[in-house]
């Protein structure tokens, strides 16, 4: 059995034996050996950056080495983010301090936890403080402001609606967290309305509807993340409507967020949605150009780097869709910038984001851009995705691909058919059910469609 040291020590020499390979550097200076976990080689990345950069340039590499021991060996990249050498911005040094986060390339979830009883529940990020408002989002910010003052009774509900990555989710934790620091007593219940689905769902299975009505009906105060998930879930949005008018009556504030206003909801009862409109009923809007500086300027300082007035505009000026985009564009920056050892520069930012500013720009994940990275994970041309050959290298992750395209996109089957090379809707149907089926019997094929979910997702928190 080998130590983590030989391991190690066989990765890297493979990859300095690449005199070509300019991202060795990088990779040595982002990535340490942590521990063996069973058949687990288990490495830290300095954020996810690099891993995603690691996973893209040498996941393959790795893997060989590893297949390659007695007993053979997977691995596993996990991310601790404010964990990195020197930042260099400018010509000043500084220490970078980035969010403290630990994600894996597996599970994501994680979070700084508050402290206290609600450990875990909210991401101590999203706060009314470190909240930008402007135009686009200043009503919005004013009503959940005013809520954490007069809970339950000034409005109620409200619904905050608006586009991914526009700040719905921040605003609501920010509610809950104002409330637990004016009253550490304030019973909450924050959930998506995914999870309070799967609860209901599970509390009939197992004969404890009871006990599930009762947990949700004795709070003080409800957050409901993105209720467009309750979609045609007639039975939960039933439940959900009858715990909903207990809270109400009882005067207990709700919250709840959505990517539509409450009637352009799809298959949602309308007396639901009807209560939901009840209260105040407000949108965030995409930030301007001032805005999306304003906020990359709360990033910086946060960061405590000096990034230059010009750098803030550029990237402002780039990345134009939501503030998801921003921040991760933002982090990018700051990582390679630190990796490199080089100041942040507009020519710094083109060369980090040069894909991100071109294709992902719309903030939607397109076909043509799901090819693209599937392609650069499995190391095979985006000509091969579409073409014709049949072997094995690229069977595969055609499929991949296909499956992703109906994840990530609205395109119908037809669709993702033409533009694999005008391939027959029956087709992408087959490659998706291949790949559904994959997942349930492969565990090692789950970890990697997750990686490359994550490839073509690099956004998803
Ligand atoms: P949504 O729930 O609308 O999809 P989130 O609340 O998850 O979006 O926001 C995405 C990311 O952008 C989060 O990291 C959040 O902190 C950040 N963000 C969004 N809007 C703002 C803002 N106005 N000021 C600061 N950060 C913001
Ligand atoms: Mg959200």
């Amino acid at each position: 059995m080998s130590s983590i040291e030989t391991l190690w020590t066989k990765i890297t020499d493979e990859i300095k034996s690449n005199e070509n390979d300019k991202f060795a550097k990088m990779f040595m200076s982002s990535i340490t050996p942590s521990s063996l976990e069973g058949d687990h080689f288990v490495m830290e990345a300095v954020n996810d950056f690099c891993r995603d950069y690691v996973e893209k340039r040498y996941s393959k590499l790795i893997c060989r080495i590893l297949s390659n021991q007695q007993p053979a060996l997977k691995y596993r990249l996990i991310t601790r983010t404010g964990k990195m050498g020197q930042l260099v911005a400018g010509s000043k040094i500084m220490q970078p301090v980035l969010p403290i986060m630990v994600t894996e390339t597996v599970s994501d979830k994680a979070a700084k936890p508050v402290p206290g009883k609600y450990d875990g529940m909210f991401n101590s990020k999203y706060t009314f403080d470190s909240f930008v408002v402007g135009k686009s989002n200043q009503f919005a910010y004013a009503v959940c402001q005013s809520v954490t003052r007069n809970p339950g009774n000034l409005h109620n509900p409200v619904f905050i609606y608006g586009g991914v990555g526009l700040g719905k989710t921040h605003l609501m934790q920010a509610i809950g967290q104002e409330l637990i620091k004016i009253n550490p007593k304030t019973r909450i219940a924050y959930l998506s309305s995914e999870t309070f689905t799967n609860e209901f769902i599970d509390s009939l299975k197992d004969k404890k509807a009871e006990s599930f009505r009762a947990k949700y009906r004795k709070i003080d105060l409800l957050l409901i993340d993105d209720v467009q998930f309750f979609a045609g879930k007639e039975q939960t949005q039933e439940e959900f409507f009858h715990t909903f008018n207990e809270l109400f009556q009882q005067r207990k504030q709700i919250v709840l967020t959505s990517d539509s206003p409450p009637d352009k909801i799809q298959k949602l009862e309308e007396r639901l949605a009807s209560r939901c409109a009840m209260g105040v009923v407000v949108d965030v809007q995409q930030p301007d150009l001032e805005m999306r500086a304003a906020i990359l300027k709360k990033f910086a300082s946060k960061s405590m780097v000096e990034v230059p007035d010009d750098v803030i505009m550029y990237l402002a000026q780039g990345v134009v869709s939501h503030v998801r985009a921003l921040e991760g564009a933002f982090n990018s920056v700051l990582a390679f910038a630190g990796i490199m050892g080089k100041p942040i520069s507009k020519d710094l930012v083109d060369q980090v984001l040069k894909d991100l500013l071109r294709e992902n720009s719309g903030g939607k994940i397109s076909i043509p851009w799901i090819q693209k990275r599937v392609a650069e994970f499995y190391d095979i041309g985006e000509d091969e995705l579409t073409g014709k050959r049949r072997s094995q290298n690229v069977v595969l992750p055609r499929q991949v691909a296909m499956r992703l395209c109906q994840m990530f996109t609205e395109a119908s089957l037809n669709q993702i058919g033409d533009k694999f090379g005008g391939r027959d809707h029956t087709t992408v149907m087959h490659a998706c059910d291949k790949v559904n089926r994959k997942l349930k019997q492969e565990k090692d094929f789950c970890e990697e469609f997750e990686r490359v979910k994550r490839f073509v997702d690099p956004d998803k928190q």
